[in-house]
């Protein structure tokens, strides 16, 4: 009976690791030539498979653009499967939104298609910094899952805008000053006026910040006036409702800042004001505790110096 309940239990297991993942990832499109795969809402750490962010692709007359490539070879390779079943096109582009794990260690999945890599002029610089750090940590969470998982530097830099052409339809690449990093990218795809926004961008999720959250609420308003009939963000839903959701990622921000700064100029101790930072914006976010606290560690000791 142990004997039967331990095989089931690893058929169970078996069939829920990455390794056994279904090949192709499953996409949807969410305009013509417009596939979209939604990562799901976890944490980096114990659970974590490397499904995190939202990642798809644009598929043109000529060719195929790859926008983010996930968080692991496995799940760049299964966003790959999901191409070929579609389209025997070249994939001609492959453009990081920013340097985060969970979107960029798809990219190696890709190398043998020999596209052009696009990232924001910083995104090489902030590779640099973190390939070590990301390489070790991503054997430790994903262990024999990680396999084949690399840093590939972009080949292209876009400093203020590029367009590329996937024939019949091109893409337009916008580089931003910092917010959620000091390298987002956007993309607009002007024929089906669908706007990737990467993590600029958070539906669901708790935003977190690994830039600056003066830069990054400055940037709200030239978001919102971006035309868009469908945005993907960077985790969480696709939406028709783009501004309404940058005003409550907004509201977000905002709140967190002026929490903090209340704290502080009330001589609050460091651990009180990062327990009470944005407490009555947790009902509204997924992950709240984790990404909340280490924002308001991040932004204290900033604060405090102003
Ligand atoms: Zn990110």
């Amino acid at each position: 009976m142990r004997a039967l309940m331990c095989s089931m239990l690893c058929l169970l297991w078996a069939s829920l690791a990455p390794a056994a993942w279904a090949l192709p990832l499953p996409v949807a499109e969410i305009a013509p030539g417009v596939f979209v795969h939604q990562g799901v809402h976890e944490e980096f750490g114990e659970h974590y498979h490397g499904d995190i962010a939202n990642i798809g692709f644009v598929i043109g007359h000529s060719a195929v653009a790859v926008i983010d490539t996930g968080g692991s070879y496995a799940v760049g390779s299964a966003l790959r499967e999901a191409i070929r079943q579609r389209t025997d096109l070249p994939i001609r582009y492959v453009i990081n939104t920013h340097v985060h794990s969970d979107h960029i260690f798809g990219n190696a999945a890709f190398e043998s298609d020999h596209p052009e890599f696009f990232g924001h002029h910083q995104l090489p610089r902030a590779m640099q910094l973190r390939a070590e750090t990301y390489t070790t940590n991503i054997v430790t969470m994903l262990g024999d899952a990680a396999k084949g998982s690399r840093i590939v530097l972009p080949t292209q830099l876009v400093h203020a805008q590029t367009r590329i052409d996937l024939g019949g339809r091109q893409l337009l690449l916008r580089a931003w000053p910092i917010a959620h990093t000091d390298h987002d990218l956007t993309v607009e795809d002007e024929a089906s006026a669908t706007l990737w926004l990467g993590d600029l961008l958070f539906v669901e999720r708790t935003p977190s910040i690994d830039g600056d959250i003066h830069g990054w609420l400055k940037l709200i308003s030239p978001l919102s006036a971006l035309p868009a009939r469908q945005t993907v963000p960077g985790h969480g839903p696709v939406t028709a409702d783009k501004n309404a959701l940058l005003e409550k990622q907004r509201h977000y921000l905002q709140t967190l800042l002026d929490d903090l700064r209340s704290s502080i100029k009330k001589g609050e101790p460091m651990s009180a004001a990062i327990d009470a930072a944005a407490q009555s914006e947790k009902r509204q976010w997924a992950l709240f505790d984790n990404v909340n606290r280490r924002n308001a560690t991040l932004l204290y000791p900033v604060l405090e110096w102003e």
